[in-house]
């Protein structure tokens, strides 16, 4: 049986979109689901928009989801190199080749003159297509040209007919071979095109399988006329369904965030994202919206990929993410959260006093959680002195709030154990003491402990913060009470 291998072939020339995490996971899924190959490959050779620095955030982002590949510039291969512009030799072969058996032409035509007729061809409301004025060159003609030194771009020569595209989501397409023009395979400066390049490399790394976002869907005939030209068998396509905003237009930066490292910062679970990206576009039944990573590789099938437009929707995936933070072991949630602290300053991931308050915090705040960094506004009253925000300075205005402060302070010294149920019997005794509703009187307690009037459960936020930091916050708020009141 024929070994599936696919690949993921970005162009880096900037950060990792969601469409191509999408356009990857799928491709992923495919391989692992047949036991078969991953292929990362860099289509780099725009060499004035491709960047090192692009190249290394894709893999990082890709790392980040966990779509790990079996062949790729930093692992290589047998079929490397994995960077296109690696690889300029193979497309200078093939060119020599068609050119040698008349299938692809030399132009040696000026940009200005191209640009010219193909502004006239716009005048007249027709599609620019090049007149193929070099195909009519004698070799005479070719060799004077080639003598003065005269740059040429090759040109594939489209054959008649028709060339029909077995989209493997979509069914047949068919194009009409007269609306494809001659284009151009290696440009005057010797480089090779994207359709070029993609070809050589798709039959080189003996790619099996391409899945890839529709709007490539109108490259495919001339890839496929390549191929042919070429004496190789194509792999199989699949466009993917575009993924668009709610508005129905495509997903772009008006729609919110496009940029997969900029979910990540914001504190979304990989595992979360890979569920979500699989469903823009497939579905394993009409109702299952939890799919593990293992069942989304058992289950994958191009069957169920649509072919109608995948609406993303935000909220869906934040919903998600907080599915997977309630289903993740306490022990990855820790790690989790301690990366997210740590780059806010608030703790060292090596301090174990720090580790251990916040393993006691996390069963408090999980299920308030649905976003990694919102573990950051509810436990940093943990690890920092607090100040009471702005818009809690009011719960501490009024002779009640002054009163409730000062009681419980002094209730609470004598508190012994200092653990939440007597926390909670001592602040509730004093509550009634002073004639106030429980609810109304935790208040000014928790902006003095927590800084904020939205908090973890107060008494267990007490017990754990121990007696001395309690008393010495109560003093704090007692003299900004004395402050806001004056
Ligand atoms: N480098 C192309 C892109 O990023 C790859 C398209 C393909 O998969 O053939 O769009």
């Amino acid at each position: 049986m024929m070994r599936f291998r696919l690949r993921f072939a970005p162009s880096p020339t900037g950060f990792l979109h969601v469409g191509g995490a999408r356009t990857a996971l799928y491709n992923y899924l495919l391989a692992r689901s047949r036991g078969g190959d991953f292929i990362l490959r860099m289509e780099d050779t725009d060499k004035s928009r491709s960047t090192e620095e692009a190249i290394a955030a894709i893999m990082e982002d890709l790392i980040w989801l966990g779509l790990d590949w079996d062949e790729g510039p930093d692992k290589g291969g047998p079929c490397g190199s994995y960077r296109q512009t690696e690889r300029l030799h193979l497309y200078r072969e093939a060119v020599d080749s068609l050119l040698a058996q008349g299938k692809a032409y030399r132009c040696f035509c000026e940009p200005g003159q191209l640009a010219q007729s193909r502004e006239k061809a716009r005048e007249g409301q027709v599609t620019p297509r090049y007149d193929r004025r070099c195909l009519g060159l004698s070799d005479e003609e070719v060799s004077r040209l080639l003598k003065e030194g005269r740059p040429w771009a090759a040109r594939f020569r489209v054959p008649e007919g028709k060339t029909v595209v077995n989209d493997l989501i979509r069914g047949d397409i068919e194009f009409d071979n007269s609306t494809i023009e001659d284009f151009v395979m290696q440009r005057r400066d010797g480089t090779a095109t994207y359709n070029l390049a993609v070809v050589v490399d798709d039959i080189y790394m003996r790619i099996t399988h391409v899945l890839r976002g529709d709007d490539h869907l109108s490259n495919t005939p001339k890839q496929l006329l390549l191929y042919r030209a070429l004496g190789s068998e194509p792999p199989q396509f699949a466009h993917l369904p575009m993924i668009v905003g709610a508005d129905g237009k495509p997903l772009s930066k008006r729609h919110g965030d496009v940029a997969v490292g900029r979910y990540r910062e914001q504190g979304f679970l990989p595992d979360a994202m890979i569920n979500f990206l699989a469903l823009l576009g497939w579905s394993l039944d009409d109702s299952t919206t939890i799919i593990s990573r293992e069942d989304l590789i058992k289950h994958f099938s191009l069957e169920r990929v649509s072919s109608k437009p995948a609406t993303w929707d935000t909220d869906k995936l934040i919903w998600m993410n907080q599915q997977y933070i309630m289903a993740l072991p306490e022990e990855r949630l820790e790690e989790e959260v301690v990366f997210f602290l740590e780059r806010a300053g608030l703790i060292r991931g090596d301090d174990s006093q720090a580790r251990e308050t916040l393993r006691r915090i996390l069963p408090l705040i999980r299920e308030r959680m649905k976003l990694l960094t919102d573990a950051l506004p509810l436990t940093a009253f943990f690890f920092q002195e607090v100040s009471p925000e702005i818009g809690s300075l009011d719960i501490l205005r009024g002779e009640q709030a002054r009163r409730m402060l000062e009681l419980s302070r002094l209730k609470l010294t004598s508190a012994d154990p200092f653990v939440a149920p007597i926390i909670e019997e001592v602040l509730r005794e004093t509550a009634s003491s002073l004639n106030m509703k429980p609810k109304q009187a935790f208040q000014p307690v928790r902006v003095a402990v927590t800084g904020s009037r939205v908090s973890p459960p107060l008494f267990e936020s007490m017990e754990i913060l121990g007696k001395s930091r309690c008393l010495a916050r109560l003093d704090r708020a007692l003299e900004l009470a004395e402050e806001v009141n004056l």
